[in-house]
Protein backbone atom coordinates (compact mmCIF):
# COMPACT_ATOMS: atom_id res chain seq x y z
CA UNK A 1 0.00 0.00 0.00
CA UNK A 2 1.28 3.50 -0.66
CA UNK A 3 0.86 4.58 2.94
CA UNK A 4 3.67 2.50 3.55
CA UNK A 5 6.23 3.77 0.79
CA UNK A 6 8.01 5.80 3.64
CA UNK A 7 8.66 9.16 2.78
CA UNK A 8 5.76 9.47 0.29
CA UNK A 9 3.41 8.71 2.83
CA UNK A 10 1.81 12.39 3.52
CA UNK A 11 -0.05 12.76 0.54
CA UNK A 12 -2.58 10.66 1.78
CA UNK A 13 -3.16 13.56 4.26
CA UNK A 14 -6.18 15.78 2.80
CA UNK A 15 -6.05 19.22 4.67
CA UNK A 16 -9.35 20.19 3.30
CA UNK A 17 -10.75 16.94 4.76
CA UNK A 18 -9.04 16.61 8.00
CA UNK A 19 -9.11 19.63 10.02
CA UNK A 20 -5.98 17.74 12.06
CA UNK A 21 -3.83 17.26 9.41
CA UNK A 22 -1.64 19.14 9.80
CA UNK A 23 -1.20 18.46 13.58
CA UNK A 24 -0.90 14.89 12.62
CA UNK A 25 1.82 15.99 10.12
CA UNK A 26 3.62 17.92 13.02
CA UNK A 27 3.07 15.03 15.38
CA UNK A 28 4.46 12.52 12.66
CA UNK A 29 7.61 13.87 12.11
CA UNK A 30 8.80 14.41 15.81
CA UNK A 31 7.72 11.09 16.30
CA UNK A 32 10.37 10.25 14.02
CA UNK A 33 12.60 12.77 15.53
CA UNK A 34 11.87 11.26 19.24
CA UNK A 35 12.81 7.75 17.41
CA UNK A 36 16.36 8.99 16.28
CA UNK A 37 16.77 10.85 20.21
CA UNK A 38 15.13 7.86 22.28
CA UNK A 39 12.51 10.14 24.14
CA UNK A 40 10.49 7.24 24.25
CA UNK A 41 9.74 5.46 27.63
CA UNK A 42 7.92 2.83 29.61
CA UNK A 43 5.92 2.96 32.67
CA UNK A 44 5.03 -0.17 34.73
CA UNK A 45 1.51 -0.82 36.31
CA UNK A 46 1.11 -4.23 38.81
CA UNK A 47 -1.43 -6.74 38.13
CA UNK A 48 -2.80 -8.34 41.55
CA UNK A 49 -4.42 -11.86 42.49
CA UNK A 50 -7.90 -10.20 43.50
CA UNK A 51 -8.41 -12.55 46.41
CA UNK A 52 -4.20 -12.21 48.18
CA UNK A 53 -3.08 -8.86 46.59
CA UNK A 54 -0.10 -11.19 45.57
CA UNK A 55 1.60 -9.69 42.62
CA UNK A 56 0.91 -11.96 39.17
CA UNK A 57 2.56 -9.42 36.23
CA UNK A 58 3.12 -5.62 35.39
CA UNK A 59 2.06 -4.32 32.19
CA UNK A 60 3.77 -1.95 30.06
CA UNK A 61 2.51 1.36 29.20
CA UNK A 62 4.57 3.44 26.83
CA UNK A 63 5.15 7.52 27.22
CA UNK A 64 6.92 10.42 25.42
CA UNK A 65 9.03 12.31 26.99
CA UNK A 66 9.12 15.45 24.13
CA UNK A 67 11.51 17.85 25.00
CA UNK A 68 8.91 20.99 24.99
CA UNK A 69 5.57 19.27 26.17
CA UNK A 70 7.34 17.04 28.96
CA UNK A 71 5.35 13.33 29.12
CA UNK A 72 2.90 12.87 26.54
CA UNK A 73 0.71 9.65 26.94
CA UNK A 74 0.02 7.03 24.33
CA UNK A 75 -3.50 7.89 23.33
CA UNK A 76 -1.83 11.29 22.06
CA UNK A 77 0.46 9.83 19.39
CA UNK A 78 -0.49 6.16 18.83
CA UNK A 79 -3.21 6.63 16.68
CA UNK A 80 -0.64 8.74 14.55
CA UNK A 81 2.29 6.46 14.78
CA UNK A 82 -0.33 3.49 13.62
CA UNK A 83 -1.65 5.44 10.96
CA UNK A 84 1.82 6.52 9.36
CA UNK A 85 3.47 2.86 10.11
CA UNK A 86 5.75 4.67 12.88
CA UNK A 87 4.35 2.22 15.15
CA UNK A 88 6.54 -0.63 14.22
CA UNK A 89 9.80 0.98 15.24
CA UNK A 90 8.06 2.29 18.23
CA UNK A 91 6.69 -0.99 19.21
CA UNK A 92 10.21 -2.61 18.14
CA UNK A 93 11.79 -0.02 20.89
CA UNK A 94 8.93 -0.71 23.75
CA UNK A 95 10.34 -4.42 23.33
CA UNK A 96 13.99 -3.86 23.61
CA UNK A 97 12.92 -1.38 26.62
CA UNK A 98 10.77 -4.00 28.07
CA UNK A 99 13.36 -6.80 27.62
CA UNK A 100 16.28 -5.21 28.66
CA UNK A 101 14.47 -4.15 32.28
CA UNK A 102 13.27 -7.47 32.65
CA UNK A 103 16.51 -8.85 32.41
CA UNK A 104 18.13 -5.72 34.79
CA UNK A 105 15.48 -7.21 37.63
CA UNK A 106 16.76 -10.51 37.22
CA UNK A 107 20.14 -9.28 37.56
CA UNK A 108 18.89 -6.73 40.70
CA UNK A 109 17.78 -10.36 42.28
CA UNK A 110 14.15 -10.14 41.76
CA UNK A 111 12.54 -12.79 40.71
CA UNK A 112 11.29 -13.18 37.31
CA UNK A 113 7.89 -11.14 36.56
CA UNK A 114 5.91 -11.42 33.91
CA UNK A 115 5.35 -8.44 31.77
CA UNK A 116 2.24 -7.28 29.63
CA UNK A 117 2.86 -5.78 26.34
CA UNK A 118 0.40 -4.23 23.67
CA UNK A 119 0.91 -5.16 20.28
CA UNK A 120 -0.62 -3.13 17.49
CA UNK A 121 -2.17 -4.55 15.19
CA UNK A 122 0.61 -3.81 11.97
CA UNK A 123 2.71 -5.48 13.92
CA UNK A 124 0.70 -8.39 14.46
CA UNK A 125 0.16 -8.74 11.44
CA UNK A 126 3.85 -8.95 10.18
CA UNK A 127 4.13 -12.49 8.96
CA UNK A 128 6.93 -13.45 10.74
CA UNK A 129 5.85 -11.47 13.54
CA UNK A 130 5.99 -14.95 16.05
CA UNK A 131 9.89 -15.13 14.69
CA UNK A 132 10.88 -11.44 14.97
CA UNK A 133 9.64 -11.24 18.77
CA UNK A 134 11.15 -14.37 19.76
CA UNK A 135 14.32 -13.20 18.37
CA UNK A 136 14.19 -10.42 20.36
CA UNK A 137 13.42 -12.32 23.81
CA UNK A 138 16.05 -14.40 23.29
CA UNK A 139 18.36 -11.51 22.59
CA UNK A 140 18.21 -10.35 26.03
CA UNK A 141 18.57 -14.08 27.38
CA UNK A 142 14.61 -13.84 28.46
CA UNK A 143 11.96 -17.19 27.98
CA UNK A 144 9.28 -16.49 26.13
CA UNK A 145 7.18 -17.27 29.02
CA UNK A 146 8.18 -13.56 30.53
CA UNK A 147 5.65 -11.78 28.14
CA UNK A 148 2.28 -11.57 28.10
CA UNK A 149 1.28 -9.83 24.47
CA UNK A 150 -1.88 -8.00 24.61
CA UNK A 151 -4.09 -7.97 21.65
CA UNK A 152 -7.73 -6.51 20.86
CA UNK A 153 -10.49 -8.46 20.22
CA UNK A 154 -10.64 -7.08 16.28
CA UNK A 155 -6.93 -8.43 16.02
CA UNK A 156 -7.83 -11.69 17.42
CA UNK A 157 -11.27 -12.69 15.60
CA UNK A 158 -9.19 -12.53 11.99
CA UNK A 159 -9.77 -15.87 10.67
CA UNK A 160 -6.20 -14.88 8.82
CA UNK A 161 -4.55 -14.20 12.46
CA UNK A 162 -4.85 -17.38 13.88
CA UNK A 163 -1.93 -19.07 12.35
CA UNK A 164 0.22 -16.35 14.36
CA UNK A 165 -2.25 -16.74 17.04
CA UNK A 166 -1.36 -19.93 17.88
CA UNK A 167 2.87 -19.86 16.84
CA UNK A 168 3.12 -17.07 19.04
CA UNK A 169 1.22 -19.54 22.23
CA UNK A 170 3.74 -22.36 20.75
CA UNK A 171 6.40 -20.58 21.44
CA UNK A 172 5.11 -19.75 25.10
CA UNK A 173 4.53 -16.39 25.04
CA UNK A 174 0.86 -16.05 27.18
CA UNK A 175 -1.82 -14.23 24.93
CA UNK A 176 -4.36 -12.10 26.42
CA UNK A 177 -7.58 -9.70 24.72
CA UNK A 178 -7.66 -6.09 26.03
CA UNK A 179 -9.99 -3.99 26.24
CA UNK A 180 -12.60 -6.88 25.88
CA UNK A 181 -16.19 -6.50 25.08
CA UNK A 182 -15.71 -2.98 23.52
CA UNK A 183 -15.33 -4.10 20.24
CA UNK A 184 -16.56 -7.34 18.09
CA UNK A 185 -17.39 -9.82 21.82
CA UNK A 186 -18.65 -12.42 19.29
CA UNK A 187 -18.81 -14.86 22.22
CA UNK A 188 -18.47 -17.81 19.62
CA UNK A 189 -15.04 -16.81 18.85
CA UNK A 190 -13.68 -17.23 22.66
CA UNK A 191 -14.51 -20.99 21.95
CA UNK A 192 -11.44 -20.61 19.42
CA UNK A 193 -9.27 -18.53 20.10
CA UNK A 194 -5.80 -19.57 21.54
CA UNK A 195 -5.71 -17.05 24.59
CA UNK A 196 -5.10 -17.54 28.03
CA UNK A 197 -7.09 -14.17 29.63
CA UNK A 198 -9.40 -11.42 28.70
CA UNK A 199 -8.91 -8.29 30.11
CA UNK A 200 -12.49 -6.42 31.30
CA UNK A 201 -12.81 -3.06 29.89
CA UNK A 202 -12.30 -0.32 32.07
CA UNK A 203 -15.44 0.71 31.14
CA UNK A 204 -17.28 -1.74 32.76
CA UNK A 205 -15.80 -1.61 35.91
CA UNK A 206 -16.73 2.04 35.95
CA UNK A 207 -20.49 1.06 36.13
CA UNK A 208 -20.08 -1.03 39.40
CA UNK A 209 -22.41 0.34 41.63
CA UNK A 210 -23.81 2.65 39.27
CA UNK A 211 -25.22 0.77 36.88
CA UNK A 212 -26.81 -2.44 37.20
CA UNK A 213 -26.27 -3.49 33.41
CA UNK A 214 -23.05 -3.38 33.78
CA UNK A 215 -22.56 -5.41 37.17
CA UNK A 216 -25.01 -7.88 34.98
CA UNK A 217 -22.29 -8.17 31.93
CA UNK A 218 -19.24 -8.09 33.81
CA UNK A 219 -21.00 -10.89 36.09
CA UNK A 220 -21.71 -12.80 32.97
CA UNK A 221 -18.16 -12.16 31.28
CA UNK A 222 -16.67 -13.48 34.49
CA UNK A 223 -18.95 -16.96 34.34
CA UNK A 224 -18.27 -17.82 30.53
CA UNK A 225 -14.56 -17.26 30.91
CA UNK A 226 -14.42 -19.06 34.55
CA UNK A 227 -16.31 -22.29 32.45
CA UNK A 228 -13.89 -21.82 28.95
CA UNK A 229 -10.97 -21.74 31.73
CA UNK A 230 -9.74 -18.22 31.09
CA UNK A 231 -8.19 -16.12 33.74
CA UNK A 232 -9.89 -12.88 33.97
CA UNK A 233 -8.49 -9.88 34.98
CA UNK A 234 -10.44 -6.29 35.53
CA UNK A 235 -8.68 -2.90 34.49
CA UNK A 236 -8.92 0.49 35.78
CA UNK A 237 -10.19 -0.43 39.33
CA UNK A 238 -10.42 2.83 41.71
CA UNK A 239 -12.45 2.29 44.31
CA UNK A 240 -13.40 -0.20 47.14
CA UNK A 241 -17.13 -0.97 45.84
CA UNK A 242 -15.54 -2.12 42.65
CA UNK A 243 -12.65 -4.25 44.38
CA UNK A 244 -14.88 -5.93 46.90
CA UNK A 245 -18.25 -6.67 43.61
CA UNK A 246 -15.04 -8.55 41.74
CA UNK A 247 -14.17 -10.22 44.68
CA UNK A 248 -17.52 -11.54 44.92
CA UNK A 249 -18.24 -12.43 41.37
CA UNK A 250 -14.47 -14.29 41.32
CA UNK A 251 -12.39 -12.52 39.53
CA UNK A 252 -8.93 -13.27 39.52
CA UNK A 253 -7.27 -10.60 38.61
CA UNK A 254 -6.76 -6.40 39.17
CA UNK A 255 -5.03 -3.80 37.85
CA UNK A 256 -5.96 -0.15 38.77
CA UNK A 257 -4.72 2.73 40.61
CA UNK A 258 -6.43 1.14 43.74
CA UNK A 259 -3.56 -0.58 43.98
CA UNK A 260 -0.90 1.39 42.00
CA UNK A 261 -0.93 4.05 39.21
CA UNK A 262 1.90 3.08 36.19
CA UNK A 263 5.51 3.96 37.63
CA UNK A 264 8.82 4.71 36.17
CA UNK A 265 10.67 1.43 36.54
CA UNK A 266 13.23 2.46 39.76
CA UNK A 267 9.30 3.37 41.26
CA UNK A 268 8.30 0.22 40.33
CA UNK A 269 11.62 -1.98 41.75
CA UNK A 270 10.90 -0.37 45.51
CA UNK A 271 7.34 -1.17 45.11
CA UNK A 272 8.67 -4.41 43.84
CA UNK A 273 10.89 -4.78 46.64
CA UNK A 274 8.17 -3.62 49.44
CA UNK A 275 5.53 -5.86 48.03
CA UNK A 276 7.88 -9.55 48.99
CA UNK A 277 6.44 -11.21 45.58
CA UNK A 278 7.57 -14.78 44.40
CA UNK A 279 8.11 -16.12 41.14
CA UNK A 280 4.93 -16.15 38.70
CA UNK A 281 6.77 -16.83 35.42
CA UNK A 282 5.32 -20.06 34.23
CA UNK A 283 7.11 -22.51 32.24
CA UNK A 284 5.88 -23.61 28.62
CA UNK A 285 3.55 -26.03 28.87
CA UNK A 286 3.07 -25.52 32.30
CA UNK A 287 -0.74 -25.26 33.74
CA UNK A 288 -1.74 -21.46 33.71
CA UNK A 289 -4.13 -19.92 36.07
CA UNK A 290 -3.46 -16.18 37.96
P1 LIG B 1 -4.62 -0.23 27.75
O1 LIG B 1 -3.72 -1.24 27.17
O2 LIG B 1 -6.04 -0.62 27.94
O3 LIG B 1 -3.94 0.21 29.13
C1 LIG B 1 -4.62 0.53 30.31
C2 LIG B 1 -4.78 2.04 30.46
O4 LIG B 1 -5.61 2.30 31.58
C3 LIG B 1 -3.46 2.76 30.74
O5 LIG B 1 -3.53 4.06 30.14
C4 LIG B 1 -3.50 2.88 32.25
O6 LIG B 1 -2.69 3.94 32.74
C5 LIG B 1 -4.94 3.15 32.50
N1 LIG B 1 -5.38 2.78 33.85
C6 LIG B 1 -4.99 1.74 34.59
N2 LIG B 1 -5.63 1.70 35.78
C7 LIG B 1 -6.47 2.75 35.78
C8 LIG B 1 -7.42 3.24 36.73
O7 LIG B 1 -7.64 2.70 37.82
N3 LIG B 1 -8.12 4.35 36.36
C9 LIG B 1 -7.93 4.99 35.17
N4 LIG B 1 -8.65 6.07 34.91
N5 LIG B 1 -7.05 4.54 34.25
C10 LIG B 1 -6.33 3.43 34.55
P2 LIG B 1 -2.33 4.66 29.28
O8 LIG B 1 -1.02 4.30 29.89
O9 LIG B 1 -2.63 6.10 29.05
O10 LIG B 1 -2.44 3.88 27.91
C11 LIG B 1 -3.55 4.04 27.05
C12 LIG B 1 -3.55 3.05 25.93
O11 LIG B 1 -2.45 3.28 25.03
C13 LIG B 1 -3.39 1.61 26.37
O12 LIG B 1 -4.62 1.12 26.86
C14 LIG B 1 -2.94 0.95 25.09
O13 LIG B 1 -4.05 0.66 24.25
C15 LIG B 1 -2.11 2.04 24.44
N6 LIG B 1 -0.68 1.74 24.68
C16 LIG B 1 0.07 1.97 25.80
N7 LIG B 1 1.34 1.54 25.63
C17 LIG B 1 1.41 1.01 24.38
C18 LIG B 1 2.46 0.38 23.62
O14 LIG B 1 3.59 0.19 24.07
N8 LIG B 1 2.13 -0.03 22.36
C19 LIG B 1 0.88 0.14 21.83
N9 LIG B 1 0.64 -0.30 20.57
N10 LIG B 1 -0.13 0.70 22.53
C20 LIG B 1 0.13 1.14 23.79
MG1 LIG C 1 -3.24 -3.08 27.51
MG1 LIG D 1 -5.81 -0.92 24.78
MG1 LIG E 1 -7.23 -2.10 28.17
Amino acid sequence: RAKEEGKNQYRFYDMTLNPNAKESMEIASSLRRALEKDEFLVYYQPQVEARSGKLTGLEALIRWRHPAKGLVPPNAFIPIAEETGLILPISERVLQLVCAQSKAWQQAGLPPIRIAVNLSARQFAQKDFAARICEIVEGYGLNPSCLELEITENMAMKDEMQTVLQEIRDKGFLLSIDDFGMQYSSLNYLKKLPVHKIKIDRSFIGGISRDRKDEAIIAAMLNIADRLGLTVIAEGVETREQLEFLRANNCHAIQGYIFCKPQPPEEIQEWLRRSNIESNVIEPGGGWRA
